[in-house]
């Protein structure tokens, strides 16, 4: 097939934090060393016109982005030093008020103390759409091209050296054949590709299985996490205040937490965070936030339930640590962000973490444009940058929090309170990858009665699909399915019997369904795909690891932009 070509000097894979705050930081450089070859005082050539390439796989700039998020602003600041000052910084509030607490079924007990690094105050409530948005704009006006609606779908390779990225073709019909509207995908050639497609990243995922990257770190742990805007009256919201949770609805052998923060207006963000690794294989992260929601006290902050949902979504973090970053960098290429692990499970913290992973290997590609030489040998300063910057320093720390908390949120308590005032040893603990951990039906249920449906009212409490529809999701229905399940017989038999049917509770957008079939009387698998909100669970957790996601047309999936 024909495909068209074009040549780039650095491409970026995916519009996220990392990537974008690279894309600044790497025009700033040029810049820099361009007036400084002017001013004759440096020797060398201009880096004249530099094509430097920004994919997104959503219809916009931040409609695929999703996070908490009270940013801690440390990277942002090292980036765009004024941007407290600028009048179009997308702050929602800054936090006034904070808890840290934990819920009992009837009670929120508060911390009495925070350790340094989870307090709060003063930070910017942000919204990560709203964010990468403004960061897209900066980067724009700097030079950097941005396009949206393309999903990087593989690496280009010559030998073992990466040279860049296809994207992914558009108006393949789901019999697989082109359609009238047919246009096939670029060949993006380029001496770096930089990538960061969020946690579960596929072509990271393809970067890292080829190249062997993982084989000297843990695997990547994740949570899932679901997130709704509610609308309260008016007047309701005063303050930026932030809570973070544990315990209820959680029980005690499942980690996770809970989040809530006033956003601008009336609005508040509210969130469930379940760890993939969770025993239970009836785990419904949607089902737990509904369940959040009727807690005594989350309801008093929530105007009494007099709230409306407004806005959906869900996505896989990253909560791995250090030990489950892989090796970063190989011929060509290198991963930042949530795509390499980047977020510090104690403080559930990670755009700090990703942006300067994005600049830092920023620095390492700008290295690869004066010298030509973007081998391997030359990108591993990015991780030499990295093991002498602060990130290091702060991830180090929480390096063993994810394996402390395997056994239990109790036990995981004082392991990891040791660790805090002791230091985390010398050494990452081994885990074992987070779908080994699911326990069969009659291995965790000791009673047939498995856990019974939540009640909705249909605007405070919704069910999976009236929150998918607040997700703005949508996807073209006639493209070959981006789930791809190996073998459906395995749902409809042993995975039905052992576990059954995780993925239909896991899912947060209600994708998978047992559906009898008319003529055998079975419940087979269905897959909606159109549903997806491109969280990843089913790729990471699904217990024999027959689910795959691939990217659909780009620009399809969530419209997020609030998030
Ligand atoms: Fe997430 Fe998979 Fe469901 Fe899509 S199908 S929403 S990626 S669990």
């Amino acid at each position: 097939m024909e495909r068209d070509e074009m040549p780039a000097d650095v491409v970026f894979v995916g519009a996220g934090p990392a990537n974008l705050a690279g894309a600044i930081h790497l025009m700033n450089l040029i810049e820099a060393h361009n007036a400084a070859i002017e001013a004759g005082e440096k020797e060398g050539d201009a880096l004249d016109e530099p094509m430097i390439l920004v994919l997104e796989k959503g219809s916009e700039v931040g409609a695929h982005q999703l996070s908490g998020a009270v940013l801690d602003p440390k990277s942002l600041t090292e980036l765009i030093p004024d941007w407290k000052e600028r009048e179009d910084f997308p702050v929602e509030r800054y936090i006034e008020r904070e808890h840290m607490a934990f819920l009992t079924a009837g009670a929120q007990l508060n911390a009495p103390w925070l350790p340094p690094e989870l307090v709060n105050h003063g930070k910017p409530i942000i919204s990560l759409g709203r964010f990468c948005k403004w960061l897209g704009e900066i980067a724009e006006e700097k030079g950097v091209n941005i396009f949206p609606g393309f999903a990087g779908t593989d690496l280009l390779w010559e030998g073992e050296t990466c040279v860049g990225v296809r994207t992914g073709d558009k108006g393949i019909g789901k019999d697989g054949e082109q359609k009238g509207t047919f246009e096939p995908g670029m060949d993006i050639t380029s001496p770096v590709t930089i990538i960061g497609e969020g946690p579960r990243g596929y072509l990271a995922r393809k970067l890292i299985d080829r190249r062997q990257l993982d084989k000297d770190s843990n695997p990547m742990a994740y949570e899932i996490g679901c997130k709704e805007i509610i609308e309260l009256p008016e007047g309701t919201v005063k303050e930026g205040y932030c809570l973070h949770a544990l315990g209820y609805p959680l029980d005690m052998k499942t980690f996770g937490g809970s989040f809530m923060y006033t956003m601008g207006g009336d609005q508040v963000c509210i969130g469930m965070l379940v760890a993939l690794d969770a025993a239970d294989p009836m785990m419904d992260c949607h089902a737990l936030l509904q369940q959040l929601k009727q807690h005594p006290k989350i309801k008093s902050y929530l105007a009494d339930g007099k709230g409306k949902v407004v806005k959906y979504g869900a996505k896989a973090v990253t909560i791995g640590g250090w030990g489950s970053i892989p090796q970063l960098y190989t011929d060509g290429a290198m991963i930042v962000g949530d795509s390499a692990s980047f977020l510090n499970p104690m403080r559930v913290k990670g755009i700090h973490l990703s942006m300067k992973s994005g600049m830092l290997a920023a620095e390492a590609a700008f290295e690869a444009m004066i010298s030509g030489d973007a081998s391997a040998k030359t990108l591993k300063t990015y991780k030499e940058r990295l093991d002498a910057s602060w990130v290091k320093k702060e991830m180090e720390q929480s390096k063993n929090m994810h394996a402390s908390f395997h056994g239990g949120l109790p036990t995981g308590m004082v392991k990891f309170g040791l660790q805090y005032l002791f230091g985390p040893g010398s050494s990452i603990k081994p885990f074992e990858a987070d779908h080994t951990a699911m326990k069969k039906i009659k291995d965790y249920y000791s009673s047939p009665a498995l856990p019974a449906k939540p009640e909705y009212d249909g605007t405070y409490l919704v069910d999976k699909l009236t929150d998918v529809y607040m997700s703005g999701t949508a996807h073209e229905e006639d493209q070959p399915a981006h789930l791809k399940i190996v073998d459906t017989e395995i749902c409809a038999t042993i995975c039905r019997e052992e576990y059954g049917n995780p993925c239909t509770k896991f899912c947060p957008a209600q994708v998978y369904n047992m559906v009898e079939n008319e003529e055998t009387g079975r419940q087979e698998m269905q897959v909606d795909f159109s549903n997806c909100v491109h969280c990843k669970t089913c790729d990471i957790r699904d217990p024999y690891q027959v689910i795959t996601w691939v990217p659909p047309e780009g620009g399809n999936g969530p419209e997020y932009h609030q998030m």
